[in-house]
């Protein structure tokens, strides 16, 4: 697996800017820790305060639109987001897909559309509890992955893929470690079958009530390239415990 461990903080809809401080903080610390990879998605309204605060870590958008422009009130693209100032922008998480009613077609058209803007792209998977409790989460997760991993000049080079287990987001509940490291692998065998060679080298991020103190015990997981999280990352504090345990 290639690359650095990977920790990106998911602001979701949350943050004005008095969370500036909270990423110019998270930037200045970044420096200490030169062999952990590090970025923010905060909502789109901070996206270009957020950019022109920091100097060492990545920014990046939590969602984007398939289509570059038109019709679609409310909505942000691919190339604003660049134009924002974004390196990556995550697609795919459980909130779009359940509040949002995307599909895996749409995730892969909106990670296709994000590498096509130069974009990197966090694309997010993971199983409901019920679909655990019936066995299911690795034939789950693969199917996520086949109908929504993109196909674009950009994958597998600029894709991650974000583990997050839905009935683990904002809970405080993980997974096993045993069950990690085995969907871990699961991913790893699809990303092959997909990519061939390259899908050796995509980063494979876990998520899901990532914290200080179960951070490094995940981090060490064999195939769990880094985290993104939600709710530790909203302060730098917090956030930074969880960079530390990468480093
Ligand atoms: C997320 O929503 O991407 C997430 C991982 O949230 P939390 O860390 O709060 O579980």
């Amino acid at each position: 697996m290639a690359g650095l461990p990977y920790i990106v903080g998911n602001w979701k809809m949350n943050g004005t800017r008095a969370m500036l401080n909270e990423a110019r903080a998270i930037d200045r610390a970044a420096a200490r820790f030169p062999k952990v990879q590090v970025g923010v998605a905060p909502p789109a309204t901070l996206l270009y305060r957020v950019r022109d605060a920091v100097e060492l870590i990545g920014v990046g958008g939590q969602d984007c639109h398939a289509k570059d422009s038109g019709a679609f009130t409310g909505d942000v693209s691919a190339p604003m987001l660049k134009d924002a100032g974004a390196d990556f922008t995550i697609v795919g998480h459980s909130e779009r897909r359940e509040y949002h009613g995307e599909s895996d077609a749409d995730v892969k058209a909106k990670a296709e559309a994000a590498l096509s803007a130069g974009l990197a792209v966090i694309l997010c998977v993971g199983e409901t509890e019920s679909q655990r409790d019936a066995g299911d989460a690795e034939a789950v997760v693969g199917a996520q992955l086949e109908g929504s991993c993109p196909k674009a000049d950009g994958a597998p080079e600029k894709l991650s893929v974000a583990y997050e287990p839905v009935w683990a987001i904002g809970t405080g509940r993980v997974p096993s470690i045993e069950d990690v490291a085995a969907m871990h692998a699961s991913i790893r065998g699809k990303l092959v079958e997909l990519y061939g060679e390259g899908g050796g080298e995509v980063r494979i991020l876990y998520g899901g009530s990532v914290k200080a103190e179960n951070a490094a015990e995940l981090l060490a997981v064999p195939e769990v390239g880094g985290a993104l999280v939600g709710g530790a990352s909203l302060t730098a504090e917090s956030f930074l415990a969880i960079v530390g345990a990468a480093a």
